[in-house]
This record gives structure tokens, sequence and C-alpha cells, in this order.
């Protein structure tokens, strides 16, 4: 056995190195993306169920590579959180919104909330709440217009750092929204525990909801349960007139897929605030 687990070692060290090696090369890569803003933020419009239009945007990291092209955050968002680097990058996120949300103001356009992803790792800082309370107070922002979306994975990896820090957060006058409900643990100890103000219902409930009887009652119940609490409820993840008749059906507040848009480079965010656009 002695000599079987030696050969399992021998074999799988080098392995292991090239992947070490190639982790080291995207973080070095990283690393220099963000000293030359390679970063570059989409915004995914969401609009009402009931007037069609607009309520807010989603801000979604892209990696503008020189010779790759935007690259989408699947690819890197976990070497971003495993190195701590999302740490930097998540502060020059709320930093870019804040600042984006001044540009819109400056335009002369309605503003709308911008949301913004936090990650498990943001919540191991112990200053997140103090970072962006001074973003807020240096670009004299109104709070209301910038809303923080967490997964419940995250609740439940920080969740005595990610209470306290929300608690700081919601005094701002910030928003807090719960991403991709439904997939993670204990939902509904979360739903109590936590400051929230929306529910976003997880686009795997979304995509058969039509067809499938379970993932529309679960997703009819989501919504029920979503307004009991006092809570705003957007559908993500959105394809289809039928999805969408559905949830209008089901009184469910706001939605967000590819259906009514997908996530737009600036230029275009900004022109379809400027144009009104709507469902
Ligand atoms: P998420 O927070 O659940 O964001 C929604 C994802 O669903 C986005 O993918 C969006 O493009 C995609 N999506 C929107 N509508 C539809 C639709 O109708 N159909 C389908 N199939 N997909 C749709 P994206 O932009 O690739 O982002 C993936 C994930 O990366 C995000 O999932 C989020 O977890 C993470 N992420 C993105 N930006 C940031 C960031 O600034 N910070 C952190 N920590 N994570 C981020
Ligand atoms: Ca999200
Ligand atoms: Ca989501
Ligand atoms: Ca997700």
């Amino acid at each position: 056995a002695k000599e079987q687990g030696r050969a399992i070692y021998q074999f799988y060290l080098p392995q292991m190195n090239e992947r070490a090696v190639a982790r080291l090369k995207i973080e070095t890569q990283l690393r220099g993306a963000l000293a030359r803003r390679e970063f570059v933020l989409h915004y995914q419009p969401k609009a009402s169920l009931t007037s069609g239009e607009i309520t807010g945007f989603e801000a979604l990291l892209r990696w503008q590579h020189p010779a790759h092209g935007l690259v989408p955050p699947l690819k890197f968002i976990s070497v971003l959180e495993d190195t701590g680097l999302i740490v930097s990058v998540g502060e020059w996120v709320v930093r870019t919104v804040c600042d984006q949300l001044n540009k819109w103001q400056s335009q002369g356009l309605v503003l709308h909330p911008v949301s913004v992803n936090l990650s498990a790792r943001q919540f191991q800082q112990q200053d997140l709440d103090s970072v962006i309370g001074k973003t807020l107070e240096m670009t004299a922002i109104d709070p209301h217009f910038l809303e923080f979306e967490l997964t419940e994975s995250v609740l439940m990896k920080e969740a005595e750092a990610a209470a306290n820090a929300l608690q700081n957060l919601k005094a701002f006058g910030v928003k807090i929204s719960m991403d991709d409900f439904g997939t993670g643990y204990s939902s509904l100890a979360y739903l109590k525990r936590f400051p929230l103000d929306t529910l976003k219902i997880d686009r795997a409930f979304i995509r058969d909801v039509t067809t499938d009887l379970d993932d529309a009652a679960i997703a009819v119940a989501m919504i029920k349960l979503a307004h009991s609490l006092g809570l705003k409820v957007v559908a993500e993840g959105v394809e289809t007139r039928a999805q969408l008749d559905f949830l209008i059906e089901n009184g469910c507040d706001e939605m967000q897929g590819y259906y009514f848009s997908q996530p737009l480079p600036l230029e275009r965010a900004s022109q379809a605030l400027i144009q009104g656009y709507r469902l």
C-alpha cells in the first residue's frame, strides 16, 4: 500500500505543479490587468413587471484582455477570490459604479439603483464597511442608488462578519439583495437573520417554470415568501415571453434576463437610459 501511495504521489505531483504554475500565471496577469485598468463593467438592466420600465442595473465584471478580447467572470473570479485580489478589484467595482452614478446624474439622466456583487472573501476584510462608507463619502452619491448582492454561501461562510458588515452597510442607506436564492442552504434562516431588501430567484427555477410543475410551484412559493417578509422579488435569467407572462401573472416585481436585455457595455447602458428602453 505504501508503494502504491508513493506511486500515486509521484504521478500527481507534476500535474499539481502544472496547475499551480498555470494559476500563478493567471494571478500575475490579473494583477497586471488591475494595474493597466483592463477590467470593465457591463450593466444589465432590470425591468418592472408592472410598468415595463428600467428599475436598475446589475454591474458585471469583465476583463478586456488585449489579445483574448472580453473575458467573462467565470474564467477569473475564482482566481481573484483565492488570491485575495477580489478585495482590490471589488473596491474598484464599487468606486466605478459610484462614479458612474455621478456621471449619469450630471448628464441629467434619471438614476436607478445599481447593484454590485460581493464575494465571501470581501467579508474577511475587517474594514469592508468602512471602505464602502469612505467611497460613499468621497463620491457623495445618494446611498439608495447602491445595492449589494450576496449569495447564501457568502452568508454561510462568513455569517458573523457578514451580519456585522451588513448592519453597518444598511445604516449607510444602501440596499442588500439575496442573490441566486434557492441554490444554497438554510435559505429561510438567512432571510430572517440578515437585513435584506430584495430576493433574486435563481435562474435554475425560472428556466423550466412554464413546463415543470414543481419549478412553477417553487417559484410561486418564493414570490409569496418574499412578499410576506416585505421583500421585493426579482426573477433572474428570464429568456422567453412565456416565462415573463408566468411571472407577471404570479405577482413577481421585477425581471432580469436576456428577454429584456443582455449585460450592456457602458455606452449602450447609457443609451438605454436616454431612450427610456422598456419591456
Ligand atoms: P450572478 O451574480 O448570478 O450574475 C448573473 C449572471 O447571469 C451574469 O453572468 C449574467 O450575464 C447572466 N445572465 C443574465 N441574464 C441571463 C439569461 O437570461 N440567461 C442566462 N443564461 N444568463 C443570464 P456573468 O456576467 O457571466 O457573471 C457570472 C457571475 O460572476 C455572476 O453571477 C457573479 O457571481 C460573478 N460576478 C460578476 N461580476 C462580479 C463582481 O464584480 N464581483 C464579484 N464578486 N462577482 C462577480
Ligand atoms: Ca448577482
Ligand atoms: Ca444571480
Ligand atoms: Ca450566480
